[in-house]
């Protein structure tokens, strides 16, 4: 690791004063970047902490809930409005990582957090277009168990690591940020970058910007809903395959269903060909996989993850049934 200078930012206005004099990066809970800055795949002059900048999470006007980026993941997770009003973000940040790790991890750090491909933390000679673009990709040829086969590129197949995201992609979440041009918002949806030839790009945030929150809209497809992960181990993985979902049911038809991917792409992976099959039919397991083979028809696997395209139809198929009464 290389000497770095630390700040901590008393607010906003003050974080993006230091981060425009140095080369900085912001710090929430540091279960990511600190990781890359030991093994030498991110060095900035200074780290800005902006983990104790105002965190809450508050009720919008619209009967939405808007959380501070400085949220702890456990704090979201355990939180009595989004265990009842959102549980499947409860239960995909409960998903991730450890008890440990969810106690010191942001919101905003979960957003940010970069894909945990082997290569891209393999700096004894592996080749990988994200750490060093024009380099290549040595996971397209070679262990790609954990990697994309939905939205990669032939310059980086990666996948986006967190569970949060997957729900928060299908519960249509905001992201609201402030930087040094001003404020706005972005859906989380347009956030995280498909590959394309920059492996290196992957989001939409610009120099000095910073997540201050993330906002989530009322839904009744929320209040029934679940996220279920398919993992290598029942703890402490990542996702080969993940489904958050919601469903509502009325006069036996879908009146509203939201479903996003997680462990499949190199971002969270919203279901959109599919929840367009299911919204206004009857719930039934074959219209269930029907939807899935529609999501998936421009699946292209790799080698070694070739059975992620049917793990993933299953799931969707499974999570939807119980969500819905019909079972298989
Ligand atoms: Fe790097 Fe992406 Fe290839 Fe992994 S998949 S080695 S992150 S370019």
């Amino acid at each position: 690791m290389r000497p770095f200078d630390y700040r901590r930012a008393a607010d906003p206005a003050e974080a993006f004063a230091i981060a425009g004099r140095e080369q900085a990066r912001y710090l929430g809970g540091g279960t990511n970047l600190v990781d890359l800055m030991r093994q030498n795949i991110e060095a900035p002059a200074a780290l800005i902490d902006v983990s104790r900048l105002p965190g809450t999470i508050e009720d919008t006007p619209n009967g939405g809930l808007m959380i501070g980026a400085a949220v702890r993941n456990s704090t979201l997770a355990a939180h009595p409005s989004v265990r009842a009003r959102y549980p499947m973000l409860s239960r995909a940040i409960l998903a991730g990582a450890s008890a440990q790790i969810r106690n010191m991890a942001t919101v905003g750090g979960n957003i940010l957090q970069r894909t945990r491909c082997a290569y891209f933390y393999d700096t004894t000679g592996a080749r990988c277009n994200k750490r060093a673009p024009g380099s290549g990709c040595d996971a397209i040829d070679g262990f790609n168990r954990y990697h994309a086969i939905l939205g990669a590129s032939e310059h980086c197949i990666a996948t986006h690591p967190s569970d949060m995201c997957v729900a928060l992609a299908a519960l249509d979440a905001t992201i609201h940020l402030s930087g040094p041009a001003g404020t706005r918002s972005v859906k989380l949806a347009d956030f995280h970058q498909l590959p394309g030839a920059h492996p290196e790009v992957e989001t939409v945030l610009q120099p000095g910007e910073l997540i201050t929150a993330v906002e989530i809209a009322a839904s009744p497809a929320a209040a029934h809903s679940e996220y279920r992960k398919v993992r290598d181990r029942s703890s402490y993985a990542f996702a080969l395959v993940s489904v958050a979902a919601g469903v509502t049911v009325a006069g036996g038809r879908i009146e509203d269903v939201r479903i996003a991917l997680g462990g499949v792409a190199p971002k969270p992976w919203r279901a959109a060909k599919a929840e367009e099959i299911l919204r206004g039919q009857a719930p039934e397991q074959a219209r269930f996989l029907a939807a899935a083979d529609a999501e998936l028809t421009t699946a292209r696997p790799f080698d070694r993850n070739a059975f992620k395209v049917e793990l993933a139809r299953r799931t969707i198929a499974a999570v939807l049934g119980g969500l819905t009464g019909v079972q298989a």
